[in-house]
């Protein structure tokens, strides 16, 4: 058959492969990002009572009309920030928004600056457009963005910009004056923003998150990513939002009118009436600072040098003194020689010789699966290969 791939450089996701290879040697898995523990039995009790309650045929084409609302309220109480209902779509998952909204803005050619390291979907989006990623290349320990730097990249082509906010995988959180500096480039030439704030609520040490959310004059200019998946424990659910200035959400619901059409009802009635409690989600820093300090701080007797980590269910770190092989083999070697899987930080890179080596944990596990892998990781001793 003579088919031409749209992608023919692209293989399987590295968090499938490591998903696999964790299974296939039984090893503790800290690769993909997804939690080991039990959600809400509460917020399941809800979808059975939902689906009970006849919840069970096609939501409004945008979604649940008192969930949207729902979500208007609780952006207005933690980002001071009015929406209209048609601002507000839900989607199966936060890669489905972060789809559509690139499906929307670009067109052959166009050019779009990405951060890397990003998370992997980005970059293969992009590209089934025809469009180009322009990548911005940010290195440990910081992971520091330089805005005079990106605005040398912007050219007449440059279409949109997307970022990761806390980012997937290095764990950085932007602060006011990375998003005063992203704002004024967004206006000043005319771009358009995709913010992935999957992790909006996992924001360490005190830390605020800047949603784009808080600024009206990028919110217009912006699709806001979210995904329930992180903010109820329950990745598999896929179920998510996008936010956005309201022409640009107009030509979202076009697209998703023809690609989903509508999302699971019972899950949205269940979210509507479980969100009416603010303390679902804010608790989750704290949930998650606990979780981050005690693996961070387990792992000071391990051979490995942790990075910082203000968000997110991630922390990276390099392994200097263990080995010197390439992230991808060692991530292998580690799997298979220690039962632990990590996702080698390349993964996450898309320009070529990028110097880092170094491997992501994935935190967001129960306390009996990261003090056991924390065992195994610090029991590695130096590679034979060093
Ligand atoms: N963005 C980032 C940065 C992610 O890490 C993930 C992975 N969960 C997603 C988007 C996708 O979210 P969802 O599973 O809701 O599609
Ligand atoms: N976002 C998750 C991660 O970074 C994985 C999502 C996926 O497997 N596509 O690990």
């Amino acid at each position: 058959m003579d088919f031409q791939s749209k992608l023919p450089d692209l293989g399987t996701t590295i968090f499938t492969v490591m998903s696999a290879m964790a299974a296939e040697y039984n090893a503790i898995n800290l690769g993909q990002g997804f939690p080991d523990y039990e959600m809400d039995t509460a917020l399941i009790e809800k979808v059975q009572q939902a689906m009970l309650g006849g919840h069970n045929q096609y939501a409004p084409m945008p979604g649940n009309v008192m969930l949207r609302q729902t979500l208007i309220q609780k952006t207005q109480q933690l980002y001071n920030t009015s929406l209209s209902l048609n601002q507000v779509t839900i989607t199966p998952g936060g890669t489905y928004a972060i789809f559509t909204a690139l499906s929307v803005l670009l067109q052959p050619g166009d050019e779009v600056i990405v951060f890397e390291p990003c998370y992997d979907a980005y970059v293969p989006i992009v590209k089934l457009y025809g469009a180009i990623a322009v990548s911005q290349v940010l290195l440990p320990p910081d992971f520091a963005i330089n805005w005079q730097e990106v605005a040398q990249k912007i050219t007449a082509k440059t279409k949109c910009i997307i970022i990761n906010n806390p980012n997937n995988p290095a764990g950085y959180v932007l602060s006011e004056a990375d998003m005063l500096a992203l704002q004024e480039l967004v206006v000043r030439y005319n771009l358009y923003l995709v913010s992935d704030e999957v992790y909006e609520h996992l924001v360490f040490n005190g830390l605020q998150h800047q949603s784009v959310l808080r600024y009206p004059q990028l919110l217009e200019r912006s699709f806001v990513c979210f995904s329930f998946g992180k903010l109820f424990h329950c990745t598999g659910w896929k179920l998510g939002y996008c936010m956005g200035g309201t022409v640009l959400m107009q030509e979202f619901n076009k697209i998703h009118q023809f690609n989903a059409f509508s999302c699971n009802s019972p899950m949205q009635q269940a979210i509507h009436q479980y969100l009416q409690n603010a303390n679902t989600y804010l608790g989750l820093p704290d949930f998650f600072q606990q979780k981050k300090d005690f693996f961070v701080q387990q792992m000071q007797n391990s051979l490995f040098t942790l990075l910082p980590s203000a968000g997110s269910y991630f922390v990276t770190a390099t392994y200097e003194r263990i080995s010197n092989l390439p992230d991808y083999e060692f991530s292998q070697w580690l799997l298979k020689e220690y039962g632990v899987a990590t996702i080698p930080l390349s993964s996450f890179y898309h320009s070529a010789n990028v110097p880092v080596n170094a491997v992501r944990f994935c935190f967001a596990k129960k306390d009996t699966t990261l003090q056991l892998a924390v065992e195994k990781l610090c029991a590695v001793q130096k590679a034979s290969t060093l």
